[in-house]
């Protein structure tokens, strides 16, 4: 029998599981915390390949100053010595030119053309937790406000994507939640959303139905080979198997640079949390210029936002809410922001060049799946099916390629 360990209980790692055991792998996943603890909860859940983008654009060289002087801003770097953090971002932006976009959009687009149809596989093998269909609403206060987005998705459907977007003339009509201050509209089709933390669970329920062992409130210390690759848990304990599959999200560096994986992953604290809506949402909405994204969440709404490079362990920060309540409360109505439940942060795995890291470290037997920053969920089983089968077959696809966690 072959075995294999997977670090983390997200969506990357639990979807890397599933796949392993269509191959007839055994797998042990293990989590410091529990499933969903990181930042597969509280996210918005949106499945939009549409919208999955890279997120350097050269947008940023003026939005990115104007954020760091705003306390309303989406984006958020706290001012404090952390080389670390600055020579991070340094990388990040630069990527914020457009052909680095091209470059990385080039790179996604095959994975997003994947994304959807991955979700159906799960859900026809026992993940009960199910995928809704949009339309998603898009909504900004003036026509000179759309002109970016409408521009990035006609980017994105010149790279190949199928972009079914069309001008609302009453929004209100599918997002009653919008309040008159949105003048201007669109929907976008083909896309879907999640409950993402029971999604994740339900995944979690359906790799143990088919045999793999889960241990939460473990921690691994170290990843390393001797005479087959094995994870140290904080126990002392070490789990050998034939393959170890690191997918920590933002806590990746701490167990993969000793494997050589040199590409920088950082945190991009985002938070969210869920109101009452009278009427209940039906489906979600995005506003692009606030960078906010509200979704139906056990007929509540859930919004989330905001970027906030901070370490992923720090605390939640109260501030970063407000912002959020303090960008959102003129464009939406029906909802009380002051009665909030399920405050929640979480930290996206972000790389400078905005693409994921996926495959083989230089260890052998030991590989990485993670650093998907804005879109770990929506691109989570489509990573787990293309990496389980180069682990089991020794092929790499062609789409997992740019996505090399030692270039
Ligand atoms: C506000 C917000 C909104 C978002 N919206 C979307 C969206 O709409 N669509 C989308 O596709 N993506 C979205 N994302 C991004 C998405 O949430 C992440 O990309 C994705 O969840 C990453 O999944 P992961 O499995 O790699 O990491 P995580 O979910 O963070 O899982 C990593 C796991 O590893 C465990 N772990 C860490 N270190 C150790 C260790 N040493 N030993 C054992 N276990 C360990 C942690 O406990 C955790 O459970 C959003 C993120 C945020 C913050």
């Amino acid at each position: 029998m072959v075995r294999a360990v997977v670090v983390g209980a997200g969506m990357v790692g639990l979807a890397t599981a599933w796949h392993l055991q269509e191959h007839g792998v055994q797998v042990t996943v293990v989590d410091r915390t529990g499933v969903a603890a990181g930042s597969s909860w509280g996210n918005a859940g949106y499945l939009t390949p549409a919208k999955t983008t890279p997120l350097a654009d050269p947008s940023l060289w003026t939005y990115g100053p104007r954020a760091l002087v705003d306390p309303d801003a989406a984006l958020h770097v706290p001012f404090r010595f952390d080389l670390r953090l600055w020579s991070f971002l340094a990388r990040f932006a630069g990527h914020g030119t457009m052909r680095a976009w091209h470059r990385t959009m080039a790179a996604l687009t095959p994975i997003n053309q994947l994304a959807l149809a991955a979700f159906d596989e799960l859900s026809d093998g026992g993940v009960h937790s199910r995928t809704r269909t949009g339309p998603f609403v898009v909504g900004f206060t003036a026509e000179r406000e759309a002109e970016g987005f409408v521009a990035e998705m006609s980017r994105v459907a010149g790279h190949g994507q199928d972009i079914p977007l069309e001008r609302l003339d009453h929004p209100q009509t599918l997002a009653p939640q919008l309040s008159g201050a949105v003048q201007v509209a669109y929907r976008l089709d083909g896309q879907r959303f999640i409950e993402p933390g029971p999604f994740v669970e339900s995944l979690g329920e359906a790799v143990l139905a088919r045999g793999g062992d889960l241990r939460t409130g473990v921690r691994a210390v170290a990843v390393d080979h001797q005479s087959s690759p094995g994870v140290v848990l904080d126990s002392g304990e070490r789990l050998a198997a034939d393959s170890v599959v690191v997918a920590t999200g933002a806590w990746l560096p701490e167990l993969v640079r000793p494997l050589g994986v040199r590409v920088p992953v950082h945190a991009g604290r985002g938070y969210s949390f869920t109101v009452a809506s009278q009427p209940p949402p039906q489906h979600p909405i995005y506003l692009p210029t606030q960078r906010i994204a509200c979704t139906p969440y056990q007929d509540r709404l859930r919004i989330a936002g905001t970027m906030e490079f901070r370490r992923p362990d720090e605390a939640l920060q109260p501030r970063r809410i407000q912002a959020m309540v303090n960008q959102a409360q003129a464009l939406l109505t029906g909802v009380d922001l002051e009665q909030r439940q399920d405050e929640w942060v979480g930290a996206r795995p972000v790389t400078p060049d905005g693409l994921p890291l996926v495959g083989a470290t230089r260890a052998p037997g030991v590989y990485v799946a993670g650093g998907h920053g804005m879109w770990g969920i929506v691109l989570g089983p489509a990573t787990g099916k293309l990496l389980a089968e180069q682990i089991v077959t020794g092929r790499r696809d062609a789409v997992l390629a740019p996505f090399d966690p030692l270039r």
